[in-house]
């Protein structure tokens, strides 16, 4: 047992967490769900046309990891996901050694509200330094009840550069790849600053919402066996799954949840 793993176990007894990925009493990660984190990349498009590498499919294990980092302030989730973050980042940057790493601006709103920047986070497990050179200068609505087009309107004119970026070439990074309107709105402020945008990497990508106009089939699912990026699963409409130890149960005040059948707070 390494020193970082006496530790966390040392940790996990003065301060038990649950497993950010089924809820089990464990520390951050059980081994079952760490492997479900074991990165796929493909390379996908924004309505666009930007090449966008991703490295896992937003959904079960990967979706509850990513949303504790994101929504119920588990940073030690980070770490774990840093790894399959690096492995798109790596792809997507592999092609243009000086270009630059970009996240997607968050709103100063949602960083207040969180007190940390998740993908700045990311980034830094992956040994990555930002380039902050993109601003929100417009607040825009929430994306997630719009339709693609919509999604597009809505962004538009939302980033901008921090000054020219003339002769500086860029790869965007963010979390999540819903519909590339984001990326491809990041883009554009970019380019419009004279920078070059060559592509993106995200974390995950939504395979529900994506399946629709996937390019990824054509283009490089290849090489790489275990690329178990197949049709999108059963294609069930609603957005967020209702299993008893989903979303719901893991949100907010864990560590002292009881419910049936599940596990007290402290042993
Ligand atoms: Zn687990």
């Amino acid at each position: 047992m390494g020193i970082r793993d006496a530790l966390l176990d040392a940790w996990a007894l003065l301060m038990p967490v649950e497993c950010a990925g089924c809820g089990e009493p464990d520390r951050a990660l059980c081994p079952s769900c760490s492997g479900q984190l074991v990165p796929h990349t493909a390379t996908r498009s924004t309505p666009h046309g930007l090449p966008v590498v991703t490295a896992l499919r937003y959904e079960d294990v990967v979706r509850r990891v990513i949303l504790a980092l994101k929504e119920q302030n588990r940073t030690d989730a980070a770490a774990p996901l840093a790894a399959a973050f690096s492995a798109a980042v790596q792809r997507a940057a592999h092609p243009h050694p000086g270009a630059e790493l970009v996240p997607v601006p968050t709103s100063r709103a949602a960083y207040r509200r969180r007190g940390y920047d998740p993908v700045a986070m990311l980034l830094r497990g992956a040994g990555r330094r930002p380039a902050r050179v993109l601003r929100v200068v417009r607040r825009t609505s929430a994306q997630k009840t719009l339709g693609v087009s919509q999604r597009a309107a809505n962004l538009r004119g939302a980033l901008a550069a921090r000054g020219r970026l003339e002769g500086r070439v860029f790869v965007l990074v963010d979390d999540i790849l819903t519909t590339g309107a984001t990326l491809d709105e990041a883009a554009r402020a970019l380019r419009e600053a004279g920078g070059t945008v060559v592509g993106a990497a995200t974390l995950a990508f939504t395979p529900r919402l994506f399946a629709f106009r996937d390019n990824a089939l054509a283009q490089d699912y290849g090489g790489a066996k275990g690329v178990n990026d197949g049709p999108p699963p059963t294609g069930r409409a609603e957005p967020h799954r209702a299993a008893p130890r989903g979303l719901g149960g893991l949100r907010g005040n864990y560590g002292q949840r009881a419910e049936p059948g599940g596990h007290g707070s402290i042993p």
